[in-house]
């Protein structure tokens, strides 16, 4: 019998040699970590082993091992936010557990109980509390990460795996307000394709995709609008998102982002955006979309003055405001109506903020670690 994971085996131990904290202003996007590490060990044989907490250190891998050669590795991104009670909380962690295991069963890694896993963070929040900043737009990133750990050069199911957790304190994404990011269009490199992975947090899935975003900077564009097929579909912009806002003739508005046809990453704050904007915007003047649009439709739309706004969401920059969109020669430009955003896009924002940082609570999208 293989054992399940099991948050009440946890064992701790910990640092004597604690690491100087930056100050805030000093905090660069996964540069520096905390004091510890979170560690669960996997066999076939035996299923999920001890869970610990450990001073932060380097792997030891065999050159062999599976995950150098053939890229069995999964990761997830979340955050933990310090509330002005000073708890530590998380958001919808319980959606970063599902999708892990999505990913992990996708390439035969072993899944696990993701209220076990939560558990665990929970812990290793407590033990590392020192190293989550205070301040708005502050937080700890959290990176679970999962890996295939058997030492051979068969392409095989795997019969080791180590599942680790390391956490990284980190300033606002862009520092005060919006910095509205330009696009490129891109349709000679494709991110994801029906039947393919791109709609898990496959490692495999991100090198490909940095030598399309050199190429959009050399032409002065800070990320790449993903498009798929000869229709152009609009899928993701960078590794976020994206959200495209339209007024419609009869003067209601739309949002609308891409389906979950398994070309998509099933965002937690693209889950979070929608859920928020079907709750709260007015039903009469609003429509809120899943649905497949083109890069023709957004040219022709924004011709007319019929775009609105568009922005990219994911966990790191929660909302990232889009400025213009390179097409074939021509920019795209996409009003900025409340300066450096537009108006949903500002106000999305300020309703995820204040769940995040436990300033209003809603359903049980945060998690007080204790
Ligand atoms: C992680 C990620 C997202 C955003 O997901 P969140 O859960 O909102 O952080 C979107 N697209 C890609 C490709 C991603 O890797």
């Amino acid at each position: 019998m293989s054992a399940p994971l099991d948050a009440s085996k946890l064992v701790i131990h910990k640092t004597t040699t604690p690491k100087e904290k930056l100050p805030n202003d000093k905090l660069v996007f996964g540069k520096t970590f905390t004091d510890h590490m979170l560690e669960i060990e996997w066999t076939a044989q035996a299923g999920w082993g001890t869970p610990t907490i450990s001073p932060y250190h380097k792997l030891s891998l065999d050159p062999s091992t599976v995950v150098l050669h053939y890229a069995f590795e999964l990761f997830e991104g979340m955050k933990a936010y310090r509330d002005t009670d000073n708890n530590i909380r998380t958001f919808r962690g319980d959606k970063n557990m599902d999708r892990m295991n999505k990913s992990a069963d996708r390439i035969a890694l072993p899944t696990f109980d993701g209220e076990e896993l939560m558990k665990l963070i929970d812990q290793f929040l407590l033990v590392d509390e020192s190293f989550v900043p205070q301040g708005a737009g502050y937080s700890l990133y959290l990176r679970p990460t999962m890996i295939g750990t058997t030492e051979s050069l068969g392409v095989g199911t795997p019969d080791k795996a180590l599942l680790y957790v390391i956490a990284s304190p980190v300033g606002p994404y862009y520092g005060t307000g919006f910095k509205p990011v330009s696009l490129e269009a891109t349709d000679y490199a494709v991110r994801a394709w029906p039947g393919g992975v791109g709609n898990r947090k496959l490692g495999a899935n991100y090198a490909p995709c940095v030598r399309p975003q050199l190429e959009a900077a050399k032409r002065g564009y800070q990320q790449n609008l993903w498009l798929f097929g000869e229709e152009g579909y609009i899928t993701e912009v960078g590794t976020m998102n994206a959200f495209f806002v339209f007024k419609n003739a009869d003067g209601t508005k739309e949002l609308a982002t891409a389906p979950l046809d398994g070309t998509i990453l099933e965002g937690v704050t693209r889950d979070s955006i929608l859920e928020l904007t079907r709750e709260r915007l007015p039903k009469n003047e609003w429509v809120v979309s899943e649905r497949k649009f083109t890069i023709g439709e957004v040219e022709e739309r924004a011709a007319k003055g019929e775009l609105i706004e568009a922005f990219g969401a994911g966990t790191a920059a929660v909302v990232s405001p889009i400025k213009s969109i390179g097409w074939k020669g021509k920019e795209i430009e996409v009003p900025l109506a409340a300066g450096d955003s537009g108006e949903l896009t500002a106000q999305v924002a300020e309703w995820i903020r204040k769940i995040q940082y436990g300033e209003e609570q809603y359903k049980n999208w945060s998690r007080v670690a204790q």
